[in-house]
């Protein structure tokens, strides 16, 4: 397998340290829609949803120079560069520092550092289990930890301020808080974040809110996700097909994010329910979906987060992409990034070869939602491995989105095939949507002929399907594995609150002017 064309991606590295500890993926039930329910809302049989929701990751990346084996590091408080002397800067991770040495380098200069590494032993680095049993790496020696000396501190750090919601905007009206909400019932759960179908006591509003631990909002590739999450809700708040933002807040332990609630579920809800769908029915979420990474590419966003449980219905049955946890922002046109993320059965080739890459792998992983869609199970379908334990670890599907031929269904239609095969390109550079006619290629392709774009985008075109809605607060679209949780929020538990950094999280709060203007209609 053909991974790390890139020089400073060390995956290989990243795997020798994972082999021994890695729990080896079972993958022999991935198909993805294995038979029909007995009713509707209920499992098929044999299924077992955990294996359907995947949660996305971030794979931690390293840069190995001169012995030296960097990781990109927040700073909580004042360091030195070791190369030019400079400060590295607070909050940003503009800092990189070698998990062996523990030399601390801007990672503006990381690749120009002479000194050889002082100390080549490589610590252990765990693997742990997150909420959904997906495996990520664990930092051998909690990087975050404030126990941990930072060489060339110039002033002891400040003792974290705890932040109390009362505290948080004093003499303001207009934060919310945790009193202001009634918290109903659970809707939905992802890798990071948990899902509740919440109440404004003042309005009586439904909304959705995002509870995020902060104890999970570790030092990532990407400076400070939340933040882009935060940023690309707002963003988002301008498009009719992506969920917009009500209101941030914190308590001590979470985060939160009020968003818009959307009521006809995820598509891997109904996926799960109506096997495949009709060709007509592909198309439109397709097409309402490209226009919807279209909005985010036009404004530098890379998604990277595509996947059957990102794309709610509302309740008539137009799409809207949530989750924008994984997204890249501050991407002009012809920029690349790499980091190595995303939900193992989305991810696209130029990824996996550790290549720079672009809004290119959105396309990409189009392609495996549409296929997912109109064929009714992965492209990737590795069940028949199933008695070959080698084949059932997730680097035998990373090698099958390398090197396979992708095998299309004789049952979709020509143009089907045509646009599967447009998206599914291993290619980024000849992959539909990412040529010198971008996003036009998209939209005049034969498969999307019938597509009125314009009328699209007003919401205009009367979906294939409605989802099943009796009043504003049914709940009969999100899977009852959910909705059947107690609703509650666990409480703050003081030994994880102090070891949170605070500071981290300060200006967090956000109310979207728009809505509350609106709410003062009420
Ligand atoms: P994570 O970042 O952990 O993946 P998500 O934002 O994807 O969390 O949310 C998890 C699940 O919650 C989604 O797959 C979806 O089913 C449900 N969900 C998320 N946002 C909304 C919303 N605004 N309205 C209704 N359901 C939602
Ligand atoms: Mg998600």
């Amino acid at each position: 397998m053909v991974r790390n064309k890139n020089e400073d991606c060390l995956l290989e590295l990243f795997s020798l340290l994972c082999d021994q500890k890695k729990p080896v993926k079972k993958w022999r039930d991935v198909r993805v829609f294995p038979n029909v329910p007995a009713a509707p809302g209920m499992p098929c049989a044999g299924e077992d949803r955990s294996i359907y929701r995947r949660g996305a990751r971030r794979w931690r990346k390293l840069y190995r120079v001169n012995g030296h084996i960097f990781q990109a590091k927040r700073f909580n408080r004042r360091a030195f560069c070791a190369f030019c002397q400079d400060r590295i800067w607070g909050l940003g991770r503009q800092g990189f520092k070698c998990i062996q040495c523990k030399l601390l380098v801007h990672k503006k200069c990381h690749k120009l550092v002479q000194k050889p590494c002082s100390n080549e032993h490589v610590d252990p680095v765990e693997v742990k289990e997150d909420a959904n049993g997906e495996s990520t790496l664990g930092r051998a020696s909690s990087v975050r930890s404030r126990a941990e000396p930072e060489p060339l501190p110039e002033t002891p750090p400040a003792p974290p301020a705890p932040v109390r919601a009362e505290d948080l905007e004093p003499g303001s009206q207009r934060h919310y808080s945790l009193e202001d909400f009634e918290l109903i019932r659970v809707i939905g759960r992802g890798s990071y974040a948990k899902v509740l179908m919440v109440e404004l006591k003042r309005t009586k509003r439904v909304y959705a809110m995002k509870v995020i631990k902060k104890a999970l909002v570790t030092d990532d590739e990407d400076i400070d996700w939340v933040q882009t999450e935060k940023h690309v809700f707002e963003t988002a708040s301008n498009h009719p097909f992506l969920v917009g933002l009500h209101s941030c807040f914190q308590t001590p332990s979470r985060l939160f994010f009020v968003i818009e609630f959307v009521r006809g579920g995820d598509l891997m809800f109904h996926m799960q329910r109506q096997r495949r769908l009709p060709e007509e029915h592909a198309r439109f979420y397709a097409a309402e979906i490209s226009l919807a990474l279209h909005f985010l590419h036009e404004r530098g966003v890379i998604y990277r987060d595509l996947k059957l449980d990102n794309v709610l219905l509302d309740h008539e049955g137009h799409i809207k992409l949530t989750d924008y946890g994984m997204c890249k922002e501050g991407v002009r046109p012809g920029d690349t990034t790499s980091t190595f993320c995303g939900t193992p059965n989305y991810i696209a080739p130029e990824i996996l070869r550790g290549e720079e890459y672009g809004f290119s792998v959105d396309w990409w992983a189009l392609g495996v939602l549409t296929y997912e869609m109109l064929a009714g199970r992965s492209p990737f379908d590795i069940a028949q491995a199933a008695d070959n334990p080698d084949q059932n670890t997730e680097d035998y599907l990373f090698q099958v989105i390398l090197e396979k031929t992708i095998r299309i269904p004789r049952s979709l239609s020509v143009k089907a095939a045509s646009v599967l095969k447009g998206f599914l390109n291993k290619n980024p550079a000849e992959r539909l949507g990412c040529g010198e006619g971008a996003f036009l290629d998209i939209v005049n392709h034969p498969f999307f002929k019938s597509i009125e774009w314009e009328m699209l985008e007003q919401k205009q075109v009367v979906p294939p399907f409605k989802p099943r809605l009796e009043g504003e607060r049914d709940l009969a679209n999100f899977p009852p594995e959910f909705t059947d949780e107690p609703v509650h929020l666990t409480p703050d538990d003081d030994t994880v609150i102090a070891d949170i950094d605070q500071s981290e999280f300060e200006g967090f709060e956000y109310v979207n002017p728009l809505l509350m203007s609106l709410e003062d209609c009420v």
